[in-house]
Formats: structure tokens, C-alpha cells, sequence
């Protein structure tokens, strides 16, 4: 199988990445749904309250996918990754709703991203895990795009891969991954109090924190401060370009979640190639 030429692998890969973006999607719509029937029921049972019995939201696995407009069950050829989506014209087949362009978005990031991981670190173990990495990533990304939350049950998945995977140890030493995801968990969370006690306002999330944190138990201290800088970077760019365009009010937060996973991704895949660069350009090298 490790005979095969690279395109074989990447070709591969981003047919698996269009799958499991679409598995993604459901991650992304399904999983605060059940988070906050979770939670909702949480406080009913500490205010001592009677359970009403809501019917929990569906599950993310166990339920087939449906038309989330007319409840209409899909057809297995309506529910192909991206190609689904076009030969339907992004309206569902039964009560022509459109449907929301995420879907096919999501897909293309999946099976776009997974080609250049394959690409970059060949038919690999790594590569494998970087997979993993990836679509976590873009789940998060999406979840905190849509509703400003970062769920731990994607960011501690997340940070514990990183820290185990530094046993082997795959990216970065054990030390590394300690101590960037206790950096990388401090520096958000200094600048959140530093932010908050200033002007009295939340600037991010404790899920910022976490994921931050992850992304310093995979690639170590030195790939925080790039991070960080290179999200404030990307959000800048976009939440500018959204407030001109009129597609975001200023006074409304903007998720940063989306920002700290585009550019922990970029790192992992291109930080040496950035940083030697930047020196170069710099004249440090
Ligand atoms: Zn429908």
C-alpha cells in the first residue's frame, strides 16, 4: 500500500475528508443542541425541579438525516458529500427550502484541508493523527461560529490527544506539550482578567482558553505566541471585511474560537516554512 504514488494517498484523503465533513456538519448543528438539553436538565435537577420530559434534541450519531425545513428524510444520493448539494441546487428536494451553503462549505474545508495534510506529511502516522487534529478543529471552529460556545467535549479530546501523542512522542516533546498547554491556557486566560478588569467587558471565552491550550500540547510553547498573533491577524481581516460588508454589527462578539483554530492549522502545517520567511525577509537569517 506505501508504494503508491503521494497523489494516490492525497486523492484518497480528500475523498475521506468530503465523508467526514459531512459527518462534521451533524457534529456542528447536532452537538450544542444535546449540550444544552444536557445542561437544561442539569439545573432543573439542582433547582430541585421536576423534570417535563422535553424530548431530547436527536442524537448524533444513532439519527438518520433529515430536511431540517419539512423533517423530510434524505435519500442516500441526496446526502453526498458537496455533490449532493449541487445537483440539488442547495434546495431541499421535497419542500424546496434552500439549504444552508454549510453544508457543502464544511464538506469542501473537510476534503480540502485533508488532502494538504496527506500532501504535506505523506501516507504517515502522523499524518493520521494530523487528520484527526484537523477535523476537530473544523468542528470547533464551526460550533463556535454559529453558536460562540467551545465545547470541552471537543477541546479536552483535543488537548489530551496532544499531550499523549507527545509521549511517543510524535510532534513535540512531552515537556513541550505540558508546558505549551499550560502557557497556552495561562496567556488567554491573563489577558481575558487584564481585558475584563480595563473595561469591564468579556473579550473571549474560557473555551478560547482550552483550545489554546490543545494547541500548545501539540506543537509546543514557541507555536503560541505565532498563533496568537496570526488569529488576531486572520480575525481583523475577516471581522473588518464582515463589519464593511455589513454582515456583522460591531457591537456584537465575534466568535474568536474560529480565528484560534484557522490559525493553529496553518501553523501546524506551515509554521517552519513561515518562520524561516519572516526571517529571511527580516534579515535575521
Ligand atoms: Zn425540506
Amino acid at each position: 500500500m506505501l508504494e503508491l504514488p503521494l497523489w494516490a494517498w492525497v486523492l484518497a484523503a480528500g475523498v475521506l475528508g468530503l465523508l467526514v465533513g459531512s459527518f462534521l456538519n451533524v457534529v456542528i448543528l447536532r452537538l450544542p443542541e444535546r449540550m444544552k438539553a444536557a445542561w437544561r436538565l442539569d439545573a432543573l435537577d439542582t433547582l430541585g425541579m421536576e423534570s417535563d420530559n422535553q424530548p431530547l434534541p436527536p442524537g448524533i450519531v444513532r439519527e438518520p438525516s433529515h430536511c431540517p425545513h419539512c423533517r423530510h428524510p434524505l435519500a442516500a444520493h441526496d446526502n453526498i458529500p458537496l455533490l449532493g448539494w449541487l445537483l440539488l441546487g442547495g434546495r431541499c428536494r421535497y419542500c424546496k427550502a434552500p439549504i444552508s451553503i454549510q453544508y457543502p462549505l464544511v464538506e469542501l474545508l473537510g476534503g480540502l484541508l485533508s488532502a494538504a495534510v496527506v500532501w504535506k506529511l505523506g501516507p504517515t502516522w502522523p499524518a493520521l493523527a494530523g487528520l484527526v487534529f484537523t477535523w476537530m478543529l473544523i468542528a470547533l471552529a464551526g460550533i463556535d461560529f454559529r453558536t460562540q460556545y467551545l465545547p470541552d467535549q471537543l477541546n479536552y479530546p483535543l488537548l489530551w490527544m496532544g499531550l499523549l501523542l507527545a509521549l511517543l512522542p510524535m510532534f513535540v516533546t512531552p515537556a513541550a506539550a505540558i508546558v505549551g498547554a499550560a502557557i497556552g491556557y495561562l496567556s488567554l486566560w491573563s489577558v481575558y482578567w487584564l481585558f475584563k478588569l480595563l473595561t469591564g467587558k468579556e473579550g473571549m471565552g474560557y473555551g478560547d482558553f482550552k483550545l489554546l491550550a490543545a494547541l500548545g500540547a501539540w506543537m509546543g510553547p514557541a507555536a503560541l505566541l505565532p498563533v496568537i498573533l496570526l488569529s488576531s491577524l486572520i480575525g481583523a481581516l475577516l471581522g473588518g471585511a464582515m463589519i464593511m460588508l455589513r454582515k456583522h454589527e460591531r457591537d456584537i462578539p465575534m466568535p474568536f474560537g474560529p480565528f484560534i483554530a484557522a490559525a493553529g492549522w496553518v501553523w501546524f502545517m506551515a509554521g517552519d516554512w513561515l518562520l524561516l520567511h519572516y526571517m529571511q525577509l527580516t534579515g535575521m537569517r
